[in-house]
C-alpha cells in the first residue's frame, strides 16, 4: 500500500504538486489519468524516490520514504540504507522502456540481480528467464533489444522490474510509445499482474484499461487531485467539467 499525504512538490518557483493526498490500497489497481503536464509523471517518480518531494510525505508499506516530518513540518532524512530497503519495494516501468541495447532480454532481466543482488549468474538467469517466461518471452531470451519490438521490448522491461521482486508497480505511460496493434500484448500483461494481486499504480491514457483493470482512478489537473473514485464513478455522467474536457481529448 502507498499513502501519499499532504504532498508538494515545487521545481524552482513552480509548484508541480499540490497537496496531494491519496491512498493506494494493497492490491488494488490505482489509475493516474490526467492532461499533459498535470504532474502525473512527477507523482510517481516521487513514489519511487527518483525525485524527493518538497514537503509532505510518502508511506510505502507503514514505512515513511526518504523524510520523515513532525507536525511543525520539519523533515528528517531517513538514513540511506534504511531508505534503499524501503525502495526497493517499488518497480517502476516507464514509457521509454530503457533496455541496454548490448544485453539480450535474458541479460537485461538478469544484470541487477548479479550486480546489485549479487545472485550468481546461474540463480540470477533462472529467476529472469522465469519472469521472461511470466512475459510470454521465453523464446525471445537470447535477443538483444533491436530484435525485439516495441511491445516486446516493454515486456522484457516489465520482467526486468519484476525480477527485482517488488511489492507494488509503479507504471508510466507504458504503451505510448508502441504502436496501437501493440499495446494489447503490455497491458494483457499487465492485466494478469493484477490478477495476482499486485499492488499497481498506472498513467496511461488507456481510459478502457483504467475503467476495467482500476479498483481506483485519480484525476491530476494542475497539480492537484480534482477526484478519486471507483471507475463507475469516476466516468459516470455528469462529469466534471474539465474531465469532460480532459476525455475529449483522449478519447
Ligand atoms: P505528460 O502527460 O505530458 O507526461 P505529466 O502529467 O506527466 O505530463 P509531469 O511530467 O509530471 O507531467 O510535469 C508536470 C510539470 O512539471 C510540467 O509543467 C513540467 O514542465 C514540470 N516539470 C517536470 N519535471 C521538471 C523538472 N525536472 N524541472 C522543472 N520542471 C519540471
Ligand atoms: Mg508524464
Amino acid at each position: 500500500a502507498i499513502a501519499v499525504k499532504n504532498l508538494f512538490k515545487t521545481f524552482g518557483d513552480t509548484t508541480v504538486l499540490q497537496n496531494i493526498d491519496l491512498a493506494i490500497p494493497q492490491g488494488q489497481v490505482s489509475c493516474l489519468i490526467g492532461p499533459s503536464g498535470s504532474g502525473k509523471s512527477t507523482l510517481l517518480r516521487c513514489m519511487a524516490f527518483l525525485e524527493e518531494a518538497t514537503s509532505g510525505t510518502i508511506t510505502i508499506n507503514g514505512e515513511v520514504l526518504g523524510f520523515t516530518e513532525n507536525a511543525q513540518g520539519v523533515r528528517e532524512r531517513i538514513p540511506p540504507a534504511a531508505n534503499r530497503a524501503i525502495r526497493a519495494q517499488i518497480g517502476m516501468v516507464f514509457q521509454q522502456f530503457n533496455l541496454w541495447p548490448h544485453m539480450t532480454a535474458l541479460g537485461n532481466v538478469s544484470e541487477a540481480l548479479k550486480t546489485v543482488h549479487k545472485m550468481s549468474r546461474k540463480d540470477a538467469e533462472e529467476r529472469a528467464m522465469a519472469q521472461l517466461v511470466k512475459v510470454g518471452l521465453e523464446a525471445r531470451a537470447g535477443h538483444y533489444p533491436s530484435q525485439l519490438s516495441g511491445g516486446q521490448q516493454q515486456r522484457v522491461a516489465i520482467a526486468r522490474a519484476l525480477a527485482l521482486k517488488p511489492k507494488i508497480m509503479l507504471f508510466d505511460e507504458p504503451t505510448s510509445s508502441l504502436d496501437p496493434e501493440l499495446t494489447g500484448e503490455v497491458l494483457n500483461v499487465m492485466r494478469d499482474l493484477a490478477k495476482e494481486g499486485m499492488t499497481m499504480v498506472v498513467v496511461s491514457h488507456e481510459i478502457g484499461f483504467a475503467a476495467t483493470v482500476g479498483q481506483q482512478i485519480a484525476f491530476l489537473d494542475h497539480g492537484k487531485i480534482l477526484f478519486t473514485g471507483a471507475p463507475q464513478e469516476v466516468f459516470k455522467k455528469p462529469r466534471h467539467p474539465r474531465l469532460e474536457q480532459f476525455l475529449d481529448t483522449y478519447l
